[in-house]
């Protein structure tokens, strides 16, 4: 990321301005040359053999112009998308520059539905391009401590999902196709979150099933604040705690648990947005999502393209979403 910071600044000017609606307007070649400039940045935009990492390739485009390129060291073809997270299907580029600034810029507060209509693409394609990207930003929650660079957390708890509104029946019947989406049970989304640091989300049937899992990821030494909830009594043992009784005070003594809770008011307002699939086993990517918009609720719009760009891309293929892809072609 350092090294590459001269090109990635270049590229944040185009990455700022990067909407649904520019995207759409670029010509293909306009769309493949920004790709690549994203994709290969640390190379000047020219490409890396994904097999071998040589930077010796050439241009061998198909006969439709479909562009790709013959790396010179270990004779191996590769397309743009070649070892990332949209490799294995094929749509055209302006589609995933589009799911990115989709997901960057307009997710919130705009129905995918409508959105899909305005691309072009099948609702399922738009659904599933918004998954990759919870899923590439999710890699990089993978491991986190929490108080291992400030002293102080707080952790809070919250129940979603486990019931549907009549009015999304329609919607919801098309996705029990899914088979992911066949159990839609209510769970508790668990936060810990660093005042004025980073955050980690869980999903747990409860409280206090989170209990390993918070003394595994949360440091030693690290003050944890939390509501009047018997669930936590337990973490006493282990932790210095601050407990605040939020049917007394919303914060007293120097105990609060606000940073939690703004981090579930954003997953709130999410949940309006998608409600009938904040639940069962995609309420993990959505924590993860709100988490990392909180945690860069301050980083500039280009910024945030670059890294769900580098994410995405550095990932070799997508568990979550291989075996769907393959079942359900883009329309
Ligand atoms: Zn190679």
């Amino acid at each position: 990321m350092v090294i590459a910071m001269a090109q990635h600044f270049l590229l944040s000017r185009q990455a700022k301005t990067l909407t649904v609606g520019t995207v759409l307007r670029m010509s293909d070649a306009e769309a493949e040359g920004l790709f690549k400039r994203i994709r290969w940045a640390d190379n000047n935009g020219e490409p890396v053999c994904p097999h071998c990492a040589s930077t010796n390739a050439y241009d061998c485009r198909r006969p439709n112009g479909a562009p790709r390129y013959r790396c010179k060291d270990c004779n191996k073809d590769f397309s743009i998308t070649s070892g990332t997270l949209f490799a294995s299907h094929k749509m055209p580029l302006r589609s995933y520059l589009a799911a990115i600034a989709l997901f960057i810029n307009e997710v919130k507060g705009k129905s995918m539905l409508a959105l899909s209509r305005d691309l072009g693409l099948s609702y399922k394609t738009a659904f599933v391009l918004c998954h990759k990207m919870r899923e590439a930003i999710s890699e990089e929650m993978k491991g986190r401590q929490i108080g291992d660079d400030r002293p102080e957390a707080e952790i809070d708890a919250a129940y979603f999902g486990g019931h549907v509104r009549p009015k999304n029946l329609a919607e919801e019947r098309i996705d029990r196709r899914l088979k992911q989406n066949q159990s839609g049970k209510r769970k508790a989304v668990v936060v810990i979150r660093e005042k004025g640091g980073e955050t980690l989300p869980g999903v747990f049937k409860s409280e206090s099933a989170a209990l390993a899992w918070i003394k595994r990821r949360v440091e030693k030494g690290t003050v944890l604040h939390a509501d009047e909830s018997p669930a936590w009594n337990t973490l006493h043992a282990r932790f210095e705690m601050k407990r605040i009784d939020h049917q007394v005070a919303y914060s007293l003594d120097g105990a609060c648990t606000n940073w939690a809770e703004s981090y579930f008011s954003r997953l709130r307002r999410g949940e309006m947005g998608h409600h009938h699939h904040i639940a069962g086993p995609y309420l993990l990517r959505y924590a993860q999502e709100a988490a990392w918009r909180e945690d860069n609720r301050r980083t500039a719009n280009g910024e945030q393209v670059q890294r769900v760009v580098d994410l995405a891309l550095g990932k070799r293929s997508s568990p979550d979403f291989v075996g769907y892809w393959q079942r359900h072609v883009a329309k």
